[in-house]
């Protein structure tokens, strides 16, 4: 992926007719976690409306709490591929946490007639998790999100992602999703998003924003803008080749991370505002 630059591979890749690398530019705007049908419907009308062709939804969900919501996980795939394929969706980004969940999800796109594509997500609680990526960099070319890991160095999560590459899966994304600090910030995480160009000169991988996990928060500044819109534009304008972005219907009715969930009347803002950082990148 570029740690060892020992050939000019070239550094993009397509995927169910989506393309992605340090030139192109994704928004995957969505639910952070399924929790109903109407819910996902709706999400997913939104986002085919407003010309967009990928998305997030979350089945399996890494939970602080062991009694939080751990997501519908299996059991909603075949309903949630449907919709999807319903809706012309090309690529949905779907965390795992665990390799069985990689061949539930082949298994359940097999079946429904792959009717759309999966980006695993590899979350910041996994990065290091060094058997998961090695299965995965060995037993698919499905494009995989790789987040930074929140408590450690950068070098260290690009490391990684090259587990992923040298198991055979070079298909790798890199996401900025913030750090923690035990500096009582006021946002869940210190968004990093100035390391954007950082990592697209030491690698050839494309690089992802998360704003909603980074920020955490719906808070707006003293212009009425939202945290979460200012964080995005910080990252496009740097370069971002992805947003991943949580939207929600009801975000109190949202089982994770409702308060971070922008509405769904918000999207084409939010995409116009995109629209004007990425022209000033
Ligand atoms: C998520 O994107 O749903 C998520 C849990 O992100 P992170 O791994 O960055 O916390």
């Amino acid at each position: 992926l570029g740690r060892h630059k020992d050939d000019d591979r070239p550094s993009h890749f397509e995927y169910n007719g989506v393309r992605f690398g340090q030139d192109t530019f994704n928004v995957f705007a969505g639910l952070c976690a399924v929790d109903n049908r109407e819910h996902v419907e709706m999400m997913l009308k939104a986002v085919r409306d407003n010309g967009q062709v990928c998305t997030r939804m979350g089945a399996y969900k890494p939970r602080t709490s062991p009694y939080a919501f751990q997501g519908h996980g299996k059991a909603c795939l075949p309903w949630v591929f449907e919709l999807a394929g319903k809706y012309g969706i090309k690529v949905i980004a779907m965390e795992i946490t665990h390799e069985s969940h990689l061949n539930e999800i082949s298994e359940a796109l097999h079946q429904t007639g792959n009717p759309t594509g999966v980006m695993l997500q590899i979350g910041t609680r996994n990065t290091q998790n060094f058997e998961l990526l090695k299965i995965v960099g060995r037993q698919t070319e499905m494009p995989v999100l790789l987040k930074r890991g929140f408590g450690i160095t950068l070098d260290e999560s690009l490391n990684a992602a090259e587990y992923l590459a040298s198991e055979g899966n070079r298909n790798v994304v890199f996401g900025l999703r913030g750090m923690k600090t035990n500096m009582g910030d006021p946002h869940r995480n210190l968004v990093d998003f100035a390391h954007v160009p950082v990592v697209k000169r030491l690698t050839r991988m494309p690089v992802c924003i998360d704003p909603s996990h980074s920020v955490g928060t719906r808070a707006a500044g003293p212009d009425g803008i939202l945290d979460v819109m200012h964080a995005t534009a910080q990252g496009v304008a740097a370069g971002a080749n992805m947003v991943l972005v949580d939207f929600h219907p009801v975000p109190t009715k949202a089982l994770v991370d409702g308060p971070q969930a922008l509405l769904i009347p918000e999207l084409p803002h939010f995409l116009e505002d995109v629209q004007i950082a990425r022209e000033a990148y």
